[in-house]
C-alpha cells in the first residue's frame, strides 16, 4: 500500500515487526527465483539426470553447512536452528526420491521435478491455519530455489553487495538469503512479503535490526542505491524522501536511540507509578530467538512461556528430555525471577487446530487443557520434563483454558504424580507452582473458587475476550466486534483480580493487552500489579507505568466499569487519558484499540 507524498516521496504502510528508525540506501535483494521450463528426456538420459540432481542436493547440502556455520557464529545457535530444518529436507530420503521417481515416471528435466514436487507441497502448507507453521512454506521454497541454483552449478550471496547503509529491500527475504548478508552492515530490513511470525521478522527482532514487512509492491519500485527511511515503529517506509522529512527523521531516531539509552540504564531497576506502587513486567516467550529481549529489556523472567511452539513443523510432541532441556534453559535464562510454563495449548486456532479439521467449533473443542486431559501420557511427559528442569532454576506451570475446577483438580493430580514417581526414581526435582489461565467466563465466574486450590493466576485476554464477547478472534469479519475495552471484559479482569487478592494469591496479565500502553494503565487501574509482555513492549509500558499515578487509573477504570458500551469506554479514555497524561496519550493514538487482540 503506498501514498504518494510531495516530490516525488513515496510512503508505503507495513508492518513493524522489529522496532527502530533507520536511513539508508536501498539494497535490492532477489531471492534467485529462477524461471523453470520442462524438457522431456531421452530414455538414456534418464539416469544421468538423477545424477545431476543428487549433485546438486550435495553442492545444496555443502553451502547450507558453511551457512548454517556462519549464522551460528554471528547469531547463536537459537537462529542457526532454521537451516536445520533446511538440512533435514536435503536429507529426506522420502522426498528426494519423490524427485528423483518423478524425473524417471515423466522423462523430466531435474529442475522441472523440484518445482513440481515442492510445490505440491507447498499448496498444503499454504492451507494450514496456523500463521506460524503457515510460514514454514518459506523454508521449502527456500530449499528449492537453493536446489534450482545449484543444478545450473552457481552460487547465491549478496554479501558482497553491502554497503554501510544498507537497507535490504526484498520481496520476500528467504531465511538462507538473510543469513548470506553481512549483519554488520545490514541496517533494517523492508519486504513486501511476511507477518509477524515469519522467520525474517523472528531474525529481525533477535538482531535489533528495524524490519517493517507486509510492504505488498515496495520491491518492484526500490532501486539499488535509493534513499530510504525505515520507520519500523510507526510501520512506514518512505521512498525519495525529501530533505525535510530525513532532517525530522533524523531528530525522532536521535530521540528515539537516547530514550532506548536511558531506559537501557534503568531496565533492571524495580518500576513504581508516580505514587508508589511497585508494578513487574514480565516477558511472553515462544522461540528461542526472544531469549536475548528478556535480558535486553530487562523482563522480570518469563510470564507466559507458549510450550506448543516446540513442536515441530510436522506437529510431533518433543520427547521428555528435548522438553527438559528446553525448560532448563528457561530455568537458567531467568534465573531467580524464573519462568511460567504453559502446558501445551494445542487445537482451537493454535498450533494443531488445522489437523483438527473435524471439530466444527475448534475454539470450543478439544483445546488447551481438554487435549492434555485426553492425551494423559503427553501430559505426563510434559510434567516430569518440567519437573525435571526445575531442579535447575525456578520453574511454574499453568494451565490453559480452565472452565471447571474439575479440570485443576484432575491436572494437579497428575503433575502431582508424576513428580512422586520421578523422586521414587531418584530422579532429582524442583519444586513447581501450578496456576490457572482465566480466559474462559466460566472460570471468572468461579474465579473465588479455583484461586482456593492454584498458587496464582495468568490472565489471557486475548482468549478472555474472545470468550466473553463470543468472537473469533482471527476473524477480520468480526474484529469491529473485538473489544477489550468491553465493559464485561473489564468486570471479568476486576472480578479475576479480586478473586486473586482475597485469596492471596499472584495474578500476572498476560494477554496481549498488556503490551499496549493505554491498555495496560488500564489494567493497573483494574488492579493488576504483574504484566507480561513480548520483551520488545516492555521500555514503552515501562515508560508509561512510571509516569502514572496508581489512583488516577484506578479512577478511571471504575468509571469504566461502569460504563455500558465499548464506545462509551474508548471514549471515556480517550478524553481522560489524553487530559491527564498528554506525554504518554493524545486521542489519535488512543482509539484504534478494537482491532487490537
Ligand atoms: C491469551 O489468551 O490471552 C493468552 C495469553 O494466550 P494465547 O494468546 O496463547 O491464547
Ligand atoms: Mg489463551
Amino acid at each position: 500500500m503506498s501514498r504518494r507524498t510531495k516530490r516525488g516521496a513515496v510512503a508505503w504502510r507495513g508492518l513493524g515487526v522489529s522496532d527502530g528508525i533507520v536511513i539508508g540506501r536501498v539494497l535490492r535483494v532477489q531471492n534467485g527465483a529462477r524461471q523453470v521450463y520442462r524438457a522431456t528426456l531421452g530414455e538414456d538420459e534418464v539416469e544421468r539426470e538423477t545424477r545431476r540432481l543428487r549433485a546438486a542436493v550435495r553442492l545444496s547440502r555443502r553451502q547450507l553447512l558453511a551457512i548454517k556455520a556462519r549464522a551460528e557464529k554471528e547469531l547463536g545457535a537459537d537462529q542457526a536452528y532454521i537451516f536445520d530444518a533446511h538440512l533435514l529436507m536435503l536429507e529426506d530420503r522420502k522426498l528426494l526420491d519423490e524427485i528423483e521417481n518423478f524425473i524417471r515416471q515423466e522423462r523430466a528435466n531435474a529442475e522441472w521435478a523440484v518445482k513440481v514436487v515442492a510445490d505440491s507441497l507447498l499448496a498444503v502448507y499454504s492451507k494450514i491455519k496456523d500463521e506460524y507453521l503457515r510460514e514454514r512454506g518459506s523454508d521449502i521454497e527456500d530449499v528449492m530455489q537453493r536446489l534450482l541454483v545449484a543444478l545450473s552449478g552457481g552460487e547465491r550471496s549478496h554479501a558482497h553487495l553491502l554497503s554501510e547503509d544498507a537497507v535490504i529491500v526484498a520481496e520476500n527475504l528467504l531465511p538462507s538469503a538473510m543469513a548470506e548478508l553481512d549483519f554488520e552492515r545490514a541496517r533494517a530490513i523492508a519486504t513486501d512479503a511476511g507477518g509477524w511470525t515469519s522467520h525474517t521478522a523472528i531474525i529481525a527482532r533477535g538482531l535489533g535490526i528495524p524490519a517493517v514487512v507486509g510492504l505488498r509492491e515496495l520491491h518492484r519500485h526500490a532501486r539499488t542505491g535509493d534513499l530510504i527511511i525505515v520507520d519500523a515503529t510507526q510501520g512506514q517506509v518512505i521512498l525519495h524522501p525529501t530533505a525535510a522529512t530525513v532532517e525530522k527523521y533524523k531528530a525522532t531516531a536521535a530521540r528515539a536511540s537516547r530514550a532506548r539509552a536511558a531506559a537501557a540504564e534503568q531496565e533492571r531497576a524495580p518500576l513504581f507509578t508516580a505514587d508508589d506502587k511497585e508494578i513487574c513486567l514480565r516477558a511472553n516467550v515462544e522461540l528461542p530467538a526472544e531469549y536475548e529481549g528478556v535480558k535486553k529489556f530487562g523482563a522480570r523472567g518469563i510470564g507466559l512461556y507458549r510450550s506448543e511452539f516446540l513442536l515441530s513443523s510436522r506437529g510431533t510432541i518433543p520427547s521428555e528430555d528435548e522438553q527438559c532441556r528446553a525448560y532448563q534453559r528457561l530455568a537458567e535464562l531467568t534465573r531467580g525471577d524464573g519462568a511460567t510454563v504453559r502446558l501445551f495449548d494445542l487445537g482451537g486456532d493454535k498450533i494443531g487446530g488445522g489437523a483438527n479439521d473435524a471439530e466444527q467449533n475448534p475454539a470450543l473443542g478439544l483445546r488447551a487443557i481438554r487435549f492434555s486431559l485426553k492425551n494423559e501420557d503427553v501430559l505426563r511427559t510434559q510434567a516430569r520434563a518440567i519437573h525435571r528442569a526445575a531442579a535447575h532454576g525456578r520453574l511454574d506451570v499453568v494451565l490453559p483454558m480452565i472452565s471447571d475446577l474439575r479440570d485443576v483438580r484432575r491436572a494437579k493430580r497428575i503433575i502431582e504424580e508424576e513428580r512422586a514417581r520421578l523422586e521414587k526414581e531418584g530422579i532429582k526435582t524442583g519444586s513447581v507452582r501450578i496456576g490457572a489461565m482465566i480466559e474462559v467466563p466460566s472460570a471468572v465466574l468461579l474465579a473465588d473458587r479455583i484461586a482456593r486450590e492454584v498458587d496464582f493466576f495468568s490472565l489471557g485476554t486475548n482468549d478472555l475476550v474472545q470468550y466473553t464477547l463470543a468472537v473469533d478472534r482471527g476473524n477480520d469479519d468480526v474484529a469491529d466486534w473485538f473489544r477489550s475495552l468491553h465493559p464485561s471484559v473489564l468486570q471479568s479482569i476486576r472480578r479475576t483480580l479480586e478473586a486473586a487478592e482475597a485469596a492471596q494469591i499472584p495474578a500476572v496479565v498476560c494477554g496481549e493487552m498488556a503490551g499496549t500502553p493505554a491498555y495496560a494503565v488500564m489494567l493497573i487501574g483494574l488492579g493488576a500489579t504483574e504484566l507480561s509482555m513480548t520483551s520488545s513492549s516492555i521500555p514503552r509500558v515501562r515508560r508509561a507505568v512510571a509516569e502514572i499515578r496508581y489512583s488516577d487509573a484506578r479512577e478511571i477504570a471504575l468509571r469504566c466499569l461502569d460504563s455500558d458500551t465499548a464506545d462509551d469506554v474508548e471514549e471515556l479514555v480517550r478524553n481522560e487519558f489524553s487530559a491527564r497524561w498528554p506525554r504518554l496519550f493524545t486521542p489519535e493514538t488512543l482509539p484504534a484499540y478494537k482491532h487490537k487482540k
